[in-house]
């Protein structure tokens, strides 16, 4: 399952290194010693997850049918146009960030504005439907750094 959800990324565009890219970007500033193979082996231990698998085959399944027009209307003129109060792509990524607690929660808003690297790539492409998919791969990078930020707490706080 878990190749099949890489397969599928990469089909649309994200390779697992540029989810990596962000999580260095967000985890750096606490963490300066972090290196780009744990951003990137932090980001293969969230796919791991199943619930987390699920949601991003749901989420590519929604931009793709919208992209072929087969959704049924509204719906599939709302998902390709990505229109801006729907929201329903945020609220499928929740189900992402908050696989590591509320730090997910922040990192997924932040992103959500910032949009960095390939956030902002998928985001302004001129002919693929990528409604879905910034909010899955913003929660994926959102979720590992909020996992990298519970290993370096557990680590520096003292033993109970
Ligand atoms: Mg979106």
């Amino acid at each position: 399952m878990k190749d099949i959800v890489i397969r599928k990324l990469s089909e649309r565009g994200v390779e697992l290194m540029a989810i990596a890219a962000i999580v260095s970007e967000l985890q750096k500033p606490y963490n300066p010693d972090l290196t780009p193979e744990v951003c990137l082996s932090t980001v293969q231990a969230v796919l791991d997850k199943r619930e987390v698998q699920h949601t991003i085959l749901v989420g590519i399944a929604l931009d793709t049918l919208a992209e072929q027009g087969h959704l049924q209307e509204p719906l599939c003129s709302i998902v390709g146009e990505d229109e801006p109060l729907f929201g329903v792509d945020e609220i499928l990524a929740l189900g992402i960030t908050n696989v590591y607690g509320t730090i997910g929660l922040t990192n997924f808003g932040y992103l959500d504005k910032v949009k960095p690297g390939i956030l902002r790539e998928l985001n302004n492409h001129p002919t693929m439907v990528h409604t879905f998919l910034d909010d899955l791969v913003a929660g994926v990078a959102a979720a590992a750094s909020a996992r990298i930020a519970h290993n370096i707490f557990r680590k520096s706080s003292p033993q109970r």
